[in-house]
């Protein structure tokens, strides 16, 4: 048997190098620390788990969902752009529920590049805009996010030829990994380059609601002219501690979500009605759960931040997303530091390169470790680790 080319072209798992060293380390008895992957750490609220106890016991949503969400599900969504972005949604043209936001950032390309397209992919970034462009037999181009540009991309480089023949611009904020925030001048002129150039504009808004010092970010929608060319992916994961529950939805352009939900409808079949209604809870009731959340995130960013710059690592506290992206020392390149880390303190970062090569020179630390564990990581970073 041999896999198809799509399959042989993907790349090494971005965490199975590091998983070695980890496993071998743990061999050796040390107690490793992992601030590595971003999966939120503490519990679902309540609230949302009662909701889903009370609808999983009702036969009626027991089975086929409709592809495109619940009614309750996606007026939710709407109700929630309308009261924290004052963006207007259609409930019944503009939402369409998606089995995590990773399902539809994958799928999108299958809906709109055919062989021989090019897609606009920031880099770093999270890694399944490249992977969904190149399943759709499309190019990445690379739109690099550097430190001098605010880790945004800057439009001006982008070559016209490569503008001309762009399908889909993938953008990110708050970005994983950087931590970067846009601003609303950046959006402006994103919606601007798309609509000369007739481009999709699929953002990436999984960390929205996470954001520190009283920051909180904007949805891409709220751009005048953005839903004429751009949707957005939104995801309960990291506003709700949900990864595990797998639910998530895109909103924004008509003539594109009617692709995306022409394409699931051959595909999948929705979303567990039970994990929709419970989510519909997350989206109406959920402003001082994500408050709480925001609290503890930022009290450990402040950890994080305050021992990098102990042991010499000049880093700026993130204004939003769970990560803490920090320049590595001068003399190492990325893998060597984080490595070396690993190695000294058994704590466990990710090296910016593995999100692409435009991050080389950084490593990201997750802020989703309990306090005690993040205590113990940043006191041997402070006292083991000799640069
Ligand atoms: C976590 C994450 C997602 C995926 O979220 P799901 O809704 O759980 O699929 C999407 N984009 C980025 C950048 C993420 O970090």
């Amino acid at each position: 048997m041999k896999p198809a080319k799509r399959i042989e072209k993907l790349p090494p798992y971005l965490f199975a190098e590091i998983d070695k060293k980890v496993a071998e380390a743990e061999k050796n008895g040390v107690d490793v620390i992992r601030l590595g992957i971003g999966d939120p750490d503490m519990s679902t609220p309540e609230f949302i788990i009662d909701r889903m106890i009370s609808e999983v016991k009702r036969p009626e949503n027991h089975k086929y969902p409709s592809y495109v969400g619940l009614d309750e599900y996606r007026e939710a969504v709407s109700k929630y752009y309308d009261k924290r972005f004052g963006v207007d949604i259609d409930k019944d043209k503009e939402v369409v529920s998606l089995i995590g936001s990773k399902e539809g950032i994958a799928h999108i390309s299958q809906c709109f590049v055919d062989p021989g397209d090019i897609n606009l992919v920031p880099d770093p970034g999270y890694p399944v805009y490249g992977i969904g462009t190149m399943f759709a037999g499309g190019e990445s181009y690379k739109m690099p996010l550097k430190k001098e540009n605010d880790f945004l991309p800057d439009l001006s480089k982008i070559p016209e030829d490569v503008a001309k023949k762009a399908k889909i611009m993938f953008l990110n904020y708050p970005n994983n990994p950087t931590a970067a925030i846009a601003t609303e001048e950046f959006f402006k002129d994103v919606v601007e380059f798309c609509k000369k150039y007739n481009i999709l504009v699929c953002h990436d808004s999984a960390y929205t609601e996470i954001g520190f010092d009283g920051y909180k970010a904007p949805s891409f929608l709220e751009t005048e002219g953005a839903k004429d060319i751009g949707i957005e992916f939104g995801s309960l994961s990291k506003a709700f501690n949900m990864t595990g529950w797998r639910i998530g939805y895109a909103v924004g352009n008509e003539f594109a979500l009617e692709a995306l939900g022409r394409f699931k409808t051959n595909v999948d079949s929705g979303v567990f009605q039970a994990v929709q209604l419970a989510a519909v809870e997350g989206l109406l009731n959920g402003e001082d759960s994500v408050n709480e959340l925001n609290k503890i995130y930022e009290k450990r960013r402040d950890k994080i931040v305050e021992t990098l710059k102990k042991v010499g690592i000049n880093v700026e506290a993130p204004k939003a997303s769970f990560y803490v992206w920090a320049p590595v020392p001068e003399g190492y390149t990325a893998s060597e530091f984080t490595t070396r880390v690993l190695e000294e303190t058994g704590v466990v970062v990710t090296p910016g390169v593995g999100f692409g090569e435009y991050g080389e020179g950084f490593f990201r630390i997750s802020l989703t470790v309990d306090e005690n564990r993040l205590e113990e990581a940043m006191e041997r970073i402070g006292s083991q680790l000799s640069l």
